[in-house]
C-alpha cells in the first residue's frame, strides 16, 4: 500500500477476503467489509450474528458489529475516522456490490477510488506452496469423482441425472460449491450448455466441465467421451484437441505470456482446419476463484511464474452436430509445469 500509494483497502465477502482474511462467508445484503488501512489497525464490520463465523484475530483486528435495525454504514464511518491520515485513494474489490459501493462512494467524497485486483493480482496469482496443497487436492478429489461417475452407464440417463451424479460424487469426495456442464450431442457444440432433459444416446459425443471447493480453492475438469460408438469424425476431432491440449500445456512455463500458450493452442486446431470452432480462451488462472487472473487469451502479457495455477482447455465446435473439450488444471513449476489432473485423456467409449 505504501509502494501504492494506497491509503485504504476495502474487500467485501468474496475471495479477496478470503484471501486476505481468511473469511470464506457469502456475500449479502447486510453489508459486510474488512477495511486495511496503510497504516494501523485493519478493521471488520459485519452483521453481529455473522461475526461468530470469523477467525480468531487474535486482537489483530478490530471487530464492528451491528444489530439487525442498525446500520452497518454507520460502523464504516466510525472505523474510518479511527484510521490516520487522509483517505485520498482508496482500493476496493472487484467483488464488492454495486450498492455498497455507491454508499462507500457517498461516504469518501473526497476520495478516488481504484481497483484492489491491480495490486492485488500480483499476489493471488503466485500461490504458494500450501495453496498448491489444496489446489492439487482439489484436482484429485475432481478426478476421483469422474472416475467413481464412469463406473456405470450414462447411456439413457439424462444430462441432468449425470450432472446431478458428478455432483454427489464431487461432494462424497469432500467438494463443496460444485458446478457441472453435461451437453450431449449437439448441445455440446455450446461450451456453457446448461444440463438440461435430452437423453444421452448412443453414439452421442457428452462433453462433461466439472469442479467443486477445497477449503476456498477451485477445481475445474473436462473430459469427452463417445458414447457406445464412435464416428470417424468424432474420433478424429478428438485426436486435435487432444494434441492442442498437449501442446497448451507443453507451452506453460515460467517467462511465458498467457497469449503464447494461446496461440501454440490454437495454432494446432487452426493447422488442422478447425480455427473457427475453437470459440474461446484456451484457459484461465484458478485459485480462489475458478476464473481468475492470468488469462491465456491473444493479449494477455503477463509472464507465467512459478505457483501461477492455470487451465488449459481447448475445444472444437460444430454447430448442430457436437463438441468436445479437454481440460486440465496445470501449475507453472520452476521448469515447465505440472498437470494436477491426471484423468486419463485417450480416447474413450463409455456405455
Ligand atoms: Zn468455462
Ligand atoms: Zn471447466
Ligand atoms: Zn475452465
Amino acid at each position: 500500500m505504501e509502494k501504492n500509494d494506497l491509503d485504504l483497502l476495502i474487500a467485501s465477502p468474496g475471495s479477496d477476503m478470503a484471501y486476505l482474511a481468511g473469511y470464506f462467508g457469502h456475500a449479502s445484503e447486510r453489508p459486510a467489509f474488512l477495511l486495511i488501512p496503510k497504516r494501523g489497525e485493519p478493521a471488520i464490520v459485519i452483521a453481529a450474528f455473522e461475526s461468530r463465523s470469523l477467525p480468531d484475530y487474535d486482537g489483530t483486528v478490530k471487530i464492528l458489529t451491528y444489530t439487525e435495525t442498525q446500520d452497518g454504514f454507520d460502523l464504516v464511518r466510525q472505523a474510518r475516522s479511527s484510521f490516520s491520515g487522509q483517505m485520498r485513494r482508496v482500493a476496493v474489490s472487484d467483488q464488492i456490490w454495486g450498492r455498497f459501493l455507491l454508499r462507500l462512494q457517498s461516504l469518501m467524497e473526497d476520495a478516488e477510488f481504484a481497483h484492489a485486483s491491480g495490486y492485488l493480482r500480483e499476489l493471488r496469482m503466485r500461490k504458494d506452496d500450501s495453496e498448491l496443497g489444496l489446489l492439487r487436492s482439489a484436482a484429485e478429489r475432481t478426478d476421483r469423482a469422474l472416475e467413481t461417475v464412469l463406473q456405470s452407464p450414462i447411456q439413457g440417463q439424462s444430462e441432468i441425472q449425470v450432472a446431478q451424479r458428478l455432483a454427489r460424487a464431487m461432494q462424497e469426495n469432500g467438494l463443496s460449491d460444485t458446478f457441472t456442464i453435461v451437453c450431449s450431442g449437439p448441445n455440446g457444440a455450446s461450451p456453457h450448455h446448461i444440463s438440461g432433459d435430452r437423453v444421452i444416446a448412443d453414439g452421442d459425443v457428452v462433453v462433461m466441465d466439472f469442479g467443486g471447493v477445497f477449503q476456498g480453492y477451485h477445481s475445474d475438469l473436462t473430459r469427452t467421451y463417445c458414447v457406445g460408438h464412435a464416428t470417424p469424425e468424432a474420433r478424429e476431432v478428438y485426436e486435435i484437441v487432444k494434441r492442442a491440449q498437449q501442446t497448451g500445456v507443453d507451452a506453460v512455463r515460467p517467462g511465458a505470456k498467457g497469449q503464447d500458450v494461446d496461440r501454440a493452442t490454437r495454432s494446432v486446431i487452426a493447422d488442422a482446419g478447425y480455427g473457427d470452432a475453437f470459440i474461446h480462451r484456451t484457459g484461465h488462472g484458478i485459485g480462489l476463484d475458478v476464473h481468475e487472473d492470468p488469462f491465456m487469451v491473444e493479449g494477455e502479457t503477463q509472464k507465467l511464474d512459478p505457483g501461477m495455477t492455470v487451465t488449459i482447455e481447448p475445444g472444437i465446435y460444430l454447430e448442430g452436430r457436437f463438441g468436445v473439450r479437454i481440460e486440465d488444471t496445470v501449475a507453472v513449476t520452476p521448469t515447465g509445469s505440472e498437470r494436477l489432473n491426471h484423468v486419463p485423456r485417450d480416447q474413450r467409449i463409455v456405455p
